[in-house]
């Protein structure tokens, strides 16, 4: 070993972020593996990442929290939940585990290297509010930096945006001072985002405008579980009621999945007649309701107890379809050649993608480059030695597949000791190695803009299931707990 690796402290595993992907990890991690040492290394002053960062009014989950919560710990609430309950949630899980000891706030990594004869990772970056620089080496390497750079959403560069008198916010930097009371409010988007904020602010706004240049697919329903309801009732215990009524939310979610590639117009038309249900009588549902995708390729958004259209019907809220010509000094001229007034705009316009959390890595001196790598089943990358990394399912919740990845890792980290491993590396097969390689996504199968704006700059796929990275947590569930790790596509040394 060099005596730069001997000087600086070492885990066995790493864990990088300590949103709920990066919590679950750490919990798989330590049930699991009770022998192996780690830290969660975390850029912000506390757990939670998404639920964390976003502090815009009504911020709460699209999905249903008896998926989105981890397998191993019952949700006992509403199905959707704000972020607040969902904070609380995961703190129980720190607590209830004592994983805060393993939880080093305020460290942000900036580097990462590997270096082949020490068979670890170098990690660097900067801790506390003086920015100190740190270093830690790790065995391996376990990704939880979520998908998005956590400093700064997405906005587009409209022409005219220096012009406009009026206060321009993200949702994912919201200012805790904006006070939008009796406010004429533009919401530029139409997304999951959009169908939170409109109805947590429509209320107090004077009006509030939803912008979209396409639709989006909602999809209403109340924010209670009648089969959750009726255990509860009849006194079973909360471990069985999270277990079952996880098992028929996945039942049914896999119903609407598959009757949506089977019959897309039949799915898109009973979700447009359930939007068009709570609207006034001769509202423009095929302007503003009826989306040109077809219903899998994008994230289904569901809207608790129709609240966004609520604010519709009573006219404190209303939505333009339209394109943005140029911001003017009151607001954004559209193509139609309407004007939108608002004092406020609020540009609900998605993420900057950030694949490995803004870290430079490198292997043994060589600059990663990961757009030249092939994914291993969403988990690995080949040519990067123990390296995992957490990317969930848009489709059904985030973590489920994390939960399903933290078992494969484990597996992975128990294999490598059976066999006296310090490296496992993902390879293609010699007769891969000339296959085409594939963009990470099928477009056709998914396509939303935050994905295809940065595609060119994710790992590749092939043809063979050993090498994508599957949306299809049904398929997955069965065939990730199986994967064959000695079939020559993980290569131990
Ligand atoms: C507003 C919003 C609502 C959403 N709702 C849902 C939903 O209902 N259902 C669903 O399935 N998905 C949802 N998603 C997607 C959501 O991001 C994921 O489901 C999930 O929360 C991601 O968890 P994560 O731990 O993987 O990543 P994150 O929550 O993004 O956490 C990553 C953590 O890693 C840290 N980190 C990153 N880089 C570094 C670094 N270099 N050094 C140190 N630390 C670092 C970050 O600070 C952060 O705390 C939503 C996303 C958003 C933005």
């Amino acid at each position: 070993m060099t005596r730069a690796a001997q000087e600086i402290e070492h885990f066995d595993v790493v864990i990088v972020g300590a949103g709920i992907s990066g919590v679950g990890s750490a919990y798989h991690l330590s049930q699991q593996c009770p022998g192996k040492t780690f830290v969660v290394l975390e850029g912000l002053e506390s757990f939670g990442g998404t639920w964390l960062v976003h502090r815009y009014p009504g911020i709460r989950s699209d999905s249903d929290l008896y998926t989105f919560g981890y397998r191993f710990k019952p949700w006992t609430g509403p199905p959707i939940a704000t972020a607040e309950k969902i904070l609380e949630y995961m703190g129980e899980v720190v607590e209830e585990n004592d994983l805060g000891r393993c939880i080093r706030y305020q460290h942000r990594i900036t580097a990462a290297h590997w270096s082949s004869d020490d068979a670890r990772w170098t990690v660097e970056g900067t801790r506390g509010d003086d920015a100190e620089p740190f270093r830690v080496s790790a065995g391996f390497l376990w990704m939880c930096q979520g998908y998005y750079r956590h400093a700064e959403g997405f906005t587009p560069d409209w022409p005219g945006m220096e012009d406009y008198q009026g206060r321009i916010v993200h949702p994912q930097t919201w200012p805790e001072d904006l006070d939008y009371r009796d406010k004429e409010v533009v919401v530029i988007g139409s997304g999951a985002t959009t169908a939170t904020i409109v109805p947590a602010m429509a209320g107090d706004c004077s009006h509030i405008t939803v912008l979209q240049r396409s639709p989006t697919y909602f999809f209403p329903g109340s924010n209670r579980n009648e089969l959750a309801d009726t255990l509860r009732e009849i006194d079973i215990p909360e471990e069985w009621i999270h277990t079952i009524v996880r098992k028929k939310i996945l039942h049914d979610q896999e119903m609407l999945t598959r009757l949506s590639v089977e019959q897309p117009e039949l799915v898109k038309a009973e979700l447009i007649n359930g939007v068009r249900q709570l609207l006034p009588e001769g509202f423009d549902v095929d302007t503003h309701f009826t989306p040109r995708y077809r219903p899998w390729q994008q994230r289904l958004a569901f809207v608790p107890d129709g609240d966004l259209f609520k604010g519709i019907s009573n006219g404190k809220a209303s939505v333009v379809t339209d394109q943005i010509v140029r911001f003017t000094e009151k607001g954004v001229l559209l193509e139609s050649g309407d004007e939108l007034v608002a004092d406020i705009i609020v540009t609900a316009t998605g993420f900057n993608l950030s694949i490995l959390g803004d870290i430079a890595f490198s292997i043994d001196g060589e600059a990663l480059d990961l757009a030249e790598t092939v994914t291993w089943r969403g988990a690995m990358f080949t040519g990067v030695p123990n390296l995992a990394w957490i990317f969930g399912y848009f489709r059904a919740s985030w973590t489920l597949r994390s939960d399903l990845i933290g078992d494969l890792v484990c597996r992975i980290l128990h294999h490598m000791d059976e066999m006296g491993a310090r490296r496992v590396t993902p390879q293609l097969r010699p007769d891969e190695r000339d296959a085409p390689r594939l963009a990470w996504m099928d477009p056709d199968n998914f396509n939303p803009n935050y994905l295809m704006r940065s595609v060119h700059l994710l790992p590749k796929r092939l043809d063979r299931p050993e090498w994508q990275h599957s949306q299809d947590y049904w398929a997955e569930k069965d065939v990730l707990p199986e994967v064959d790790l000695d079939d020559g596509c993980l290569i131990f040394e």
